[in-house]
């Protein structure tokens, strides 16, 4: 057996206005004027200028503000690499993420492609990238992915979504200032939320749960129970307590895997575009068979706090489509190692994953 050597965010800043420091962190690691920091925004944030004023620019640095519709694709990291490399004579001091999980994935594959040749698509995969990131920076807005924590950053790409994972995708410095999450809309606030909420039941119901990742798990599902079904928080305490959930769920799911619903959910995003959040919710809400405890506090979460979630999203696919959905579904397979065993091949069946889509 050999055992995984987890790399971890080099620093991390925890408190409410810590992101007032930023500008302090970020000037030792400037290598001169030609060498820009590049700050990647949420463009939830145009115009905000309680956010945007504490940015401060100095000599080439550039906040580029990022539409989030969209998950990231591998195109469009290949072009925000390609404008950077055509606008500046030298290498950026930093690349600096300000958003969700949308954003700090941005921000770790553009640090990863300034120094790896060759396209994002190529790197997709476990463990394929060959040089040191450039130093980036992740600071979320909104929490629950575990993004920030974790060593892999999403894309979506011509042929599949998967990650690019790599000792090298991890954050050199996250800065957690729970409050930069106080306006994310309640809707959002529930959907990123519960990512961190399925990352714990997948983690802790999986065969690949170790004490590592257990008590990380335990401790984000008790702040997620906390946060989502009891009444005894302030607003900022949820925020505060949120915010660490995301960072221990992520924790968890890092020497672990999640399982059934994530599987499922990127079938969903690659055929219908259906964004992580979101997509875990509207499967999630249909695997009482897999995960039974952990359903019904979702369902007792969603009536708390009066989520409708999309119905009827699967009803006018055609058979190819199911068939897609199924292939990306059941190419992630340590996913569903993870959640029923060596012998998954046998319970995750076409058939039984057609029936749940139908039910989408
Ligand atoms: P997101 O980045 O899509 O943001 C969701 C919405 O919230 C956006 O509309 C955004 O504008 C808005 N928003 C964010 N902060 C806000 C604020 N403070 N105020 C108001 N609105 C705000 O959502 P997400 O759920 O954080 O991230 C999903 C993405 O993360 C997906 O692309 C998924 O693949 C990725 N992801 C990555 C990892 C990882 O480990 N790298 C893990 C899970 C998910
Ligand atoms: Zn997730």
């Amino acid at each position: 057996m050999i055992y995984k050597n987890y790399p971890m965010v080099s620093r991390v800043v925890f408190g409410r206005g810590s992101f007032n420091q930023l500008d302090e962190i970020l000037s030792p690691k400037r290598n001169g004027r030609n060498a820009p920091f590049i700050f990647y925004v949420d463009d939830v944030f145009k115009g905000n200028h309680w956010l945007t004023s504490r940015i401060i620019l100095s000599y080439k640095d550039k906040i580029i503000y990022v539409p989030t519709k969209e998950e990231p694709k591998t195109s469009q990291i290949d072009q925000l690499v390609e404008d950077i490399i055509l606008e500046y004579s030298e290498l950026p001091s930093g690349i600096i993420g300000i958003g969700g999980g949308i954003v700090m994935d941005i921000a770790k594959a553009v640090s990863l492609m300034l120094t790896n040749k060759g396209e994002s698509k190529d790197y997709q995969g476990w463990d394929l990238i060959k040089h040191p990131a450039l130093y980036h920076v992740g600071i979320p807005t909104i929490s629950g992915t575990g993004a920030e924590v974790s060593r892999t950053t999403i894309l979506t790409g011509p042929e599949r979504k998967l990650g690019i994972n790599s000792d090298h995708t991890p954050f050199d410095q996250v800065i957690l200032d729970p409050e930069l999450t106080k306006d994310v809309p309640k809707d959002q606030w529930f959907y990123t939320g519960m990512d961190c909420f399925v990352h714990c039941i997948e983690s802790l119901k999986g065969t690949y749960l170790n004490a590592f990742s257990q008590s990380y798990g335990e401790k984000a599902y008790e702040l997620c129970k906390k946060v989502f079904l009891e009444d005894t928080l302030s607003e900022k305490e949820a925020q505060d307590k949120l915010m660490m959930a995301s960072w221990h769920g992520g924790m968890s799911i890092a020497y672990s895997q999640v399982g059934v619903a994530h599987a499922m959910s990127y079938g969903l995003s690659y055929l219908l575009g259906i964004k992580h959040g979101i997509g875990n919710c509207i499967v999630f809400d249909h695997l009482e068979d897999y995960y039974p405890e952990g359903v019904a506090q979702f369902k007792q979460m969603k009536v708390k706090h009066n989520i409708k979630l999309p119905q009827g999203i699967c009803r006018d696919l055609e058979d190819y489509q199911f068939d897609k959905m199924i292939d990306v579904a059941l190419s992630l397979e340590p996913l569903w190692e993870n959640a029923l065993g060596k012998n998954w091949k046998t319970l995750a069946t076409r058939q039984k994953l057609l029936a749940l889509y139908k039910k989408m």
